[in-house]
């Protein structure tokens, strides 16, 4: 099982992935290419 999961960014729409270990939490996510902070219940997608 992969330790990561594929976020897609709601502001740039840019697909990156994180650690598993954020998963299933309200976490404040970071996008590395807009530089911006969001929720991860805001991703556009998130792939697991
Ligand atoms: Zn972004």
């Amino acid at each position: 099982m992969a330790k990561v999961f594929w976020v897609v960014c709601p502001k740039c729409e840019k697909r990156y992935y994180v650690n598993r270990g954020l998963l299933g939490k309200d976490v404040q996510l970071f996008c590395p290419f807009c530089k911006s902070y969001f929720m991860s219940s805001e991703a556009k997608e998130i792939i697991a």
